[in-house]
């Protein structure tokens, strides 16, 4: 299916590996210009390279901090030199990191909005008004599962993503007549290296290995298996497509099966 993508810009933030660098594939394999974002240089242009080589896509790169206003005014006047304003913006940063929520002070939470909720909403504020102008714009927000179904350990994840998931319930609907879509992707298991992270963490609480950790969450997924990082980025192409046009200020859950509810 032609997604009807060819030639717009799409800035994918914290995408030189794992879920943000998987949309990034699918975007460039649709003819999208990219600016990708990291925090970490070498790894970014090896990603970049790889954009290049393997789709022929044009990708600019930004390394900075994302989470920093410094490191997003940067990459928003990146973007803007290089191609023009996005017509699809992709948030997403690294998650907090898992812990017990008696540990958490204020500038534990403070770092956990500021990069899971307030970030993405700054950058939702700065390239929305050029879609309106464009009358057509895309934003697809990484989230996770944890909004749903929250993850004991993952409190600071649980909490800062849902505060973002309340203001895109709001502003999806009211940028919707200009034609721009904000919708949230919510991934379950993907075994990235935030994943692998997770694994370590649980593996010292818990003195499992991390082979028995991974044995365990695979199998009690619906499907046996944890996701593929290329199956979240395909989905996360067709939510910019143009055949994606009334999907809008949803929560679109991509994890196997594993959350039990029926809607
Ligand atoms: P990952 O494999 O660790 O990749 C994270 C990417 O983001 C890297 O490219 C990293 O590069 C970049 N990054 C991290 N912090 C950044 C920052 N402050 N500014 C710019 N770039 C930054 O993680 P992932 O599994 O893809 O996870 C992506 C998001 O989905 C996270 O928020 C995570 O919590 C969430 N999530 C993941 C899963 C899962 O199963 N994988 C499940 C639920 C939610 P640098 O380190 O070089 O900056």
């Amino acid at each position: 299916m032609d997604l009807g993508l060819s030639n717009k810009t799409a800035l994918v933030c914290a995408a030189s590996k794992g879920l943000g660098r998987a949309c990034a594939e699918a975007l460039a394999a649709e003819g999208v210009r990219l600016v990708i974002t990291a925090r970490g240089a070498d790894t970014l242009e090896e990603t970049a390279h790889y954009l290049r080589s393997h789709f022929g896509a044009e990708v600019t790169t930004v390394a900075g901090d994302i989470t920093t206003e410094a490191g997003r005014a940067q990459a928003l006047a990146v973007c803007q030199s290089a191609f023009g304003m996005p017509d699809i913006l992709i948030n997403n940063a690294g998650g907090p990191k898992p812990g017990d929520f008696r540990d958490w002070g204020r500038a534990e939470w403070q770092a956990a909005v500021e990069a899971n909720m307030f970030t993405p909403i700054e950058l939702i504020k700065a390239c929305t008004p050029t879609m309106m102008t464009r009358q057509w714009g895309r934003v697809v927000n990484i989230t996770s599962s944890a909004v749903k179904a929250p993850i004991p350990e993952l409190g600071l994840s649980n909490g800062a993503r849902s505060g973002l998931t309340g203001f895109v319930a709001g502003v999806a609907r009211q940028l919707a007549e200009h034609g721009i879509t904000i919708n949230n992707l919510l991934p379950g298991l993907f075994y990235t290296d935030r994943l692998k992270n997770n694994f370590a963490f649980l593996s010292d609480k818990t003195g499992k290995t991390h082979a028995e950790i991974f044995a365990a969450k695979s199998a009690a997924n619906p499907s046996k298996r944890l996701g593929n990082p290329a199956e979240f980025g395909a989905v996360c192409a067709f939510m910019c497509s143009t055949q994606a046009a009334y999907l809008n200020g949803q929560n679109i859950l991509l994890d196997g099966g594993n959350y039990p509810g029926t809607f």
